[in-house]
């Protein structure tokens, strides 16, 4: 008898775009070949947990079907390439959307492994496969790649290993700001470890050949100078200052045979979805649903996968993917908003939107316990729980409303980004966390550790001393996040 082995799938969307019969095609998937919840992620795709061994490959061929894969989602290798999200946010989304798939086309390996043992395409005898980007030796670690549209940094554009944000002057697209060396991730006990936020590079002006170039050139150099005898010290983040900034500037100049002009203004001023209807500048419509740690099922509160199955049978909008943890309803002609909004109001998808207070609307959780090997403790399946005991908090301190940042991760790896919220809780032990504080709202400064290893009670009891001194202390408009950073960390 072979061990009962169980493994999760996650796929590569680049900027977490599915037509409605993708959705249908990966609902049906997950009905039959894992646990039944369609997981979005925080990196603006979905994962299924619990797919038996032998039913893999029958879960990778339905995928290919579909038109799907899960190439290059784990391992060495640039994973998935995040976008902002919402169509709405600017006249040059479309420009903007497509370099996510082309960048996520140029950073795929070109080995046909993945077609080979998933799919039964004839293996290579010989070694043929050339792979000028990650050559014999692929990457020293993970690398990801993040596109942002100002003024929304719904992608947490900063804590990728290679950003770019668009620069629109007038309604157009004249380039991006492009940077290096984000991530998150830290261990507990190793002070050599730490979260950092990307630094600018530069600006490129709008020509797709130099931007593809910049964004290849940005990942060789992590390929040529990044560690490779110490897992811990082997993303991007720790190359770049081990270099330098003007030094890793310089050697990715120096390969594009180009250099980068000084980068442009631009401003952040959320990073919160958009929830609810909105109207783009071509009159598409689009609707934004909460779900709750991106988990789409159906329980006793709300039937929503069933519900997202009915509406992508209509055929008449798209899935697309927040890295919020939220799907978009998208490009919806307004012919066909009147029968969406009848499916969303029938399966109390609207309400459930609508009444989510607004913490537990900006709230992100990792997967944790117990599908993540590297979980110390809990996450999605505990925050809904304690978010429901800090809301009463906020309402004691007239808070309710306010679009406070809370993350929570059960290990400091990040994935659930933490670091950078400006209340973020990583788990240290079942039941405990670190509290951090000091994060802003816009994603542009990561908070700092202020209590140790808190249970539940010491959270919450923090938590009320902190939202009185802020309550009582704070100066007009001043946020939960600049506040705590200003009383507290500075
Ligand atoms: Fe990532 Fe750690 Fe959460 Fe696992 S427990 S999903 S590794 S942050």
């Amino acid at each position: 008898l072979e061990w009962l082995y169980s493994f999760m799938v996650r796929l590569r969307i680049p900027g977490g775009l599915l037509k409605p019969e993708q959705w249908i095609a990966i609902n049906d998937v997950a009905g039959k070949h894992s646990t039944g919840v369609i997981k979005i992620t925080t990196r603006q795709t979905i994962q299924l947990h619990g797919i038996l061994k032998s039913h893999i490959k029958p879960t990778m061929k339905a995928f290919n079907l579909a038109g799907l894969d899960s190439i290059a989602t784990c391992g060495d290798v640039n994973r998935n390439v995040c976008c902002t999200a919402n169509p709405s946010e600017s006249p040059v989304y479309d420009e903007v959307f497509q370099y996510a798939a082309k960048i996520s086309e140029m950073a795929k390996p070109k080995t046909r492994a993945w077609y080979e043992i998933w799919l039964d395409e004839e293996r290579l005898t010989e070694k043929t496969e050339e792979d000028p980007l990650y050559k014999d030796k692929y990457l020293p670690r993970k690398l990801k790649v993040g596109i942002a549209i100002p003024p929304n940094n719904d992608v947490d554009v900063f804590i990728n290993d290679v950003v770019l944000i668009a620069i629109i002057e007038n309604d157009k697209l004249v380039g991006f700001n492009v940077g290096a060396g984000g991530g998150l991730g830290t261990t507990h006990g190793n002070p050599n470890t730490y979260a950092r936020l990307a630094s600018i590079l530069g600006f490129v002006e709008n020509d797709e050949e130099k931007i593809l170039k910049v964004v290849y050139e940005i990942i060789t150099v992590q390929r040529d100078f990044g560690n490779r005898s110490d897992r811990k010290q082997a993303r991007l983040k720790y190359t770049i200052d081990k270099l330098g900034v003007d030094r890793y500037r310089e050697e990715v100049e120096k390969r594009c045979g180009f250099k980068l002009e000084p980068a442009r203004p631009y401003q952040f001023t959320m990073r919160q979805d958009r929830y609810g209807w909105v109207q783009d500048y071509k009159g598409k419509w689009h609707y934004t649903v909460f779900v709750e740690n991106g988990r789409v099922l159906d329980d006793e509160k709300i039937k929503l996968k069933e519900g997202l199955y009915k509406i992508a049978e209509l055929g008449k909008c798209n899935f697309h993917f927040t890295t919020n943890q939220n799907v978009i309803l998208s490009d919806i002609a307004p012919k066909d908003k009147a029968a969406i909004e009848k499916l969303l109001k029938k399966y109390k998808i609207i309400e459930h939107t609508e009444n989510a207070s607004a913490i537990r609307k900006n709230a992100i959780a990792c997967v944790a316990l117990n599908t993540c090997g590297l979980a110390l403790a809990e996450a999605q399946r505990y925050l809904p729980t304690l978010l429901s005991k800090i809301e009463p908090l906020l309402e004691k301190h007239n808070m309710k409303s306010e679009d406070i940042i809370l993350r929570m991760t059960g290990c400091p790896n990040g994935c659930g980004r933490s670091p950078n919220a400006e209340i973020g809780f990583v788990g240290t032990a079942y039941g405990k966390y670190n509290l951090h504080i000091g994060g802003d709202r816009e994603g542009l400064r990561l908070n700092t550790k202020f209590k140790e290893n808190l249970d539940e009670a010491q959270i919450l009891e923090t938590l009320d001393e902190l939202f009185a001194v802020y309550q009582k202390e704070k100066k007009e408009n001043e946020n939960f996040g600049d506040f705590s950073y200003r009383k507290w960390i500075l």
